[in-house]
């Protein structure tokens, strides 16, 4: 991706942490074989295609809204309101469902995403459209078949709770999951705002999903929401890995307890709370990002809402580079822990294993050698 000459990635403050990224770095970013595991569809719908959608059905939204929400400029319309706007006037039809699901698909693997695990929430665009869980399902999981076909990545689909809902829903959608079982329908997560609205009050939900041998995921800890909203998440929802997590490290003890457990964590480096909260000149710096992986916890990068947040799935490795300090090495471990957080079969995370560290060496080596023997 060559990045707009204005915006940089993401649009985060310059780092003192800063390494330089020229064009065979960057190369490499975009070359490196990833694993996606937190990454929200609706948020990866591209601008082109918001703008054919709100025409096609004729969506009270107007161009000048539209430019900002994809602005992410000095005063970001915020992402969740965007999000909203999608589920209620724009994604009307399962065949929208698809091409946004197709489009996000192509553009990952464009920047050598192997394999995404990403989040839909049913239940507001149940309740606002009027179509049925399995309808829309069925458009997505569509989408993950072309998409397989047409450019190699797999994928599977995270039902996510909407957190603002009330727990009641939460066990609705569990309910229709489990009405619509699909292999490519890998587990239940949670999202949305996580203020007043704690892990606790979805522990039916979870156990239901549990129960029936579905995956488990969590965003908990974002928003400065305290540490133990993510102890909650991972000891009562007994969730498999954690999205985000950043407040954990106000619990030392714990986020060691939780590294030895191997327990992985999908963050986010373009996460608007601390671009939103933390000094443009201490942002990097400051990031909990880099308290976690201090405290030795397992990290895996992510875009989270790339056309919305201005980040690619290359983007985000690379600002863990470029602004966050990580050198190469390290991202080749985080490689690895997208492989042990994910949730494909064990037979191809095997292969995984077996072949790309040795194809990360080569891309890092070629890059090396391009940049005149660089230090990474
Ligand atoms: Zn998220």
């Amino acid at each position: 991706m060559i990045t707009d000459p204005i915006q940089s990635i993401g649009n985060v403050p310059a780092s003192p942490l800063g390494r330089p990224v020229d064009a065979a770095r960057r190369q490499f970013f975009r070359a490196l074989p990833k694993i996606e595991l937190h990454c929200h569809l609706l948020g990866a719908v591209r601008r082109d295609t918001f703008t054919a959608l709100a025409r096609k059905h004729g969506a009270p939204i107007t161009d000048a809204e539209i430019a900002a929400f994809y602005a992410r400029g000095a005063k970001p319309v915020g992402v969740l309101r965007v999000l909203r706007a999608l589920e209620r006037h724009l994604l009307l039809e399962p065949d929208d469902f698809r091409r946004i699901t197709h489009e996000y698909l192509e553009d990952a693997a464009a920047e050598s995403v192997r394999h995404a695990e990403f989040f839909w929430n049913p239940t507001a665009t149940i309740r606002d459209t009027g179509l049925a869980y399995g309808e829309v399902q069925a458009g997505i999981l569509a989408g993950i078949r072309e998409a397989r076909a047409d450019f190699g990545i797999s994928a599977l689909l995270i039902p996510s709770i909407d957190r603002e809902a009330e727990p009641s829903s939460a066990v609705a959608m569990v309910e229709m999951m489990l009405a619509h079982r699909d292999p490519a329908v890998a587990g239940v997560g949670i999202d949305y705002r996580e203020n007043d609205r704690p892990p606790e009050l979805f522990l039916e939900a979870y156990a239901l999903a549990r129960r029936h041998g579905l995956k488990a995921t969590a965003h908990a800890g974002e928003f400065g929401m305290p540490w133990t909203n993510v102890e909650t998440a991972v000891e009562r929802l007994k969730v498999d890995r954690v999205d985000h997590g950043y407040t954990l490290v106000d619990n030392p003890d714990l986020a060691r307890r939780y590294a030895e457990r191997g327990i992985v964590f999908t963050i986010v480096p373009t996460n608007s709370y601390y671009l939103r909260t933390l000094e443009p000149e201490r942002w990097a710096i400051d990031h909990p990002i880099r308290a976690m992986s201090a405290l030795g916890l397992k990290l895996h990068p992510n875009t989270d809402d790339p056309t919305l947040h201005n980040v690619s799935p290359a983007g985000a490795w690379e600002l863990m580079y470029s602004h966050l300090g990580f050198d190469i090495d390290a991202l080749k471990a985080m490689m690895l822990n997208g492989i042990d957080g994910c949730w494909a079969d064990e037979e191809r995370r095997a292969a995984w294993r077996a072949t790309w560290p040795g194809e990360f060496d080569t891309l890092a080596l070629a890059a090396d050698r391009l940049a005149g023997g660089a230090a990474s």
